[in-house]
């Protein structure tokens, strides 16, 4: 079993043409397919994960890898992170900006070093000493992104007050996200983006901080989540929902439910999880008005949805 996340926000049927919506969900399924293969093949929920985001890091739809969104300074600053649920063994990586694919970095960190995270030019300088691909940081641009960038520069010179976690004004996402089961019943979650928009001061979200956007363990769930990483930070929202399953005993759906919809909601901070536990059991949660999104099972087909509520 395979979920993933490419993202939650104002993701609205209105304002999207059938052209762009295709476009994403032909995304998402062949994500899907790559991860399936994966596991098809007796590969293990670690190997999918990473299959299974570098895809998406690759398409330039999603806020990860090529077509990150812009710091204020008009840079991509990458991070990623991912966890093996039967060892809890994790590696991430921040505020990377010359590496392809952060998610393979952050595997590298967790499988090559002692550590768990690595940032900026060390982080990279590790990465290109592990032998992945490393780009020029023009590779991340693209014009959809530096477009939005230039709007809430604008915006902001017009004397929109700055906001203190420079999350966008329409507040689309885009970060990708899966967790996985595999054949031996090993979880494993990953998470990868280019953070907030006009983001600046080196700012850092969730994505990269294992228990705030992701977290597996195979007695729990494997989670990776997506929104304003500030809220995900501060009440560790990838954990929470672990803890509420392994000491309360709540099914996925209820502790994604119970933190998504109950805590998260009450302070505002939008966003949403993907959850699996070791029975297969999943949870697509989101509070705002949409999360791409998928699932795929063992008989191959992938399951691609957009709009409407999820799993409220
Ligand atoms: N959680 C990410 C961050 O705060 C953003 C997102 O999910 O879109 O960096």
């Amino acid at each position: 079993m395979l979920v993933i996340h490419g993202g939650a926000g104002t993701i609205l049927k209105k304002n999207m043409t059938a052209e762009v919506e295709k476009q994403y969900r032909d995304a998402l399924a062949e994500a899907l397919r790559t991860g399936h293969a994966v596991l098809a093949k007796g590969g293990t929920s670690l190997d999918a994960v990473e299959a299974t985001i570098r895809v998406m890091e690759d398409s330039p739809l999603f806020n990860a890898g090529k077509g990150a969104v812009f710091t204020h300074e008009g840079k991509n600053e990458l991070d990623a992170s991912i966890m093996e649920g039967k060892t809890k063994r994790a590696g991430a990586v921040a505020a990377v900006t010359t590496i392809k694919n952060p998610i393979s970095a952050a595997r590298a960190v967790m499988e090559k070093t002692k550590h768990v995270m690595l940032i900026g030019r060390g982080a990279e300088a590790f990465a290109k000493s592990a032998g992945l691909t490393i780009v020029d940081p023009k590779y991340f641009w693209t014009e959809r992104r530096w477009k939005e960038l230039q709007d809430e520069l604008a915006a902001e010179k017009k004397g929109k007050p700055v906001s203190e976690y420079a999350v966008p004004a329409d507040k689309k996402f885009g970060t990708v996200g899966a967790v996985a089961l595999d054949r031996d019943g090993n979880l494993a979650a990953g998470t990868s983006t280019g953070g907030t928009s006009n983001k600046r001061w080196g700012r850092v979200g969730d994505s990269p901080i294992i228990g705030a956007g992701t977290y597996a363990e195979n007695e729990s769930c494997a989670v990776s989540a997506t929104g304003t990483g500030e809220f995900f930070i501060r009440w560790t929202v990838a954990h929470d929902i672990a803890a509420l399953v392994k000491y309360k005993g709540l099914s996925v759906k209820d502790a994604a439910n119970e933190v998504i919809n109950r805590k998260l909601k009450a302070v505002d901070g939008d966003g949403g999880v993907i959850v699996l536990d070791a029975r297969g059991n999943f949870a697509m949660t989101f509070n705002t008005e949409g999360m791409y999104r998928g699932w795929i099972g063992a008989d191959g087909v992938p399951h691609v949805e957009i709009y409407g509520e999820g799993d409220n």
